[in-house]
């Protein structure tokens, strides 16, 4: 399945200096070679981070459009985020969904965008705790995998990050036992409509609410295949979440 990844988030946060003292204290750290890192800066600082960070975590992007270039004002492109030596970008975040208005299919084609690119692509499906409360968790996350689903063709560069809203910046993180069945679904979801090897190698990472203290039970399941990380991943802690495996 590959490596187990632990991503992050930084969202809108942070700042030149914040990021070089972040950069640096990842420059010292000792991490475990087993496990695939990446971090996502707000936009304007991939570049300086990128050059300043240690070349075995990689960069992300949090969005990008999926236009390669023209009259969009305000947007970035794939390409874009490549020609900086980002390596991943995140798409459908749930605050892109939700603040955003991006709808499924913008997602989808964002997707596609990236991959054509060369861009790894964390996918990011979720549902709301009223969906969760109402009994259509799996008619929500089904429905914004499949919108995916019918944008890739090579799915060897996404990831789907399962992050329930109401786990994320809360503090409620989904139990380990919850994570499990939803990413064992996720899984069977893909062998279904997918392909049974597409499905076997996916990896699927949980996101929402992760810190030190639960990191270890979560990365324990067998489907939890990562972690992703936002508010932790501008701590301390999170050069311990890195070596959670060890
Ligand atoms: P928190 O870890 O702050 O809940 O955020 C998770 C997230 O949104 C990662 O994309």
């Amino acid at each position: 399945r590959g490596k187990f990844i632990v991503g992050t988030n930084f969202k809108m946060n942070g700042s030149k200096a914040f990021l070089g003292d972040l950069v640096e204290s990842l420059n010292r750290a000792d991490l475990d070679i087993n496990v695939e890192i990446f971090i996502s800066p707000p936009s304007v600082y991939i570049d300086h981070v990128r050059q300043i960070l240690r070349k075995d975590i990689a960069v992300g992007g949090q969005n990008c459009f999926y236009k390669s270039s023209g009259t969009y004002t305000g947007e970035m492109s794939a390409g874009m985020l490549k020609d900086v030596n980002a390596e991943y970008v995140i798409l459908g975040h749930t605050e892109r969904r939700t603040l955003f208005k991006e709808s499924d299919t913008e997602i989808g084609l964002k997707v596609e965008h990236a991959l054509a690119a060369g861009l790894k692509v964390i996918a990011c499906i979720g549902e709301t705790l009223s969906e969760r409360e109402s009994g259509t968790t799996f008619h929500v996350l089904f429905r914004q995998l499949q919108a995916i689903v019918e944008h890739v063709q090579d799915w060897t560069d996404v990831v789907i990050a399962y992050e329930p809203v109401w786990a994320i910046g809360t503090g409620r993180v989904a139990t380990p036992e919850q994570a499990q069945k939803v990413h064992a679904a996720i899984r069977r979801r893909l062998k279904e409509t997918v392909s049974e090897s597409v499905g076997e190698r996916m990896r699927i990472i949980y996101g929402g609410s992760v810190n030190l203290g639960n990191a270890r039970d979560l990365a324990k399941e067998k489907d939890v295949d990562g972690l992703f990380v936002g508010g932790a991943s501008l701590r301390p802690e999170f050069v311990e979440i890195c070596n959670v495996l060890r």
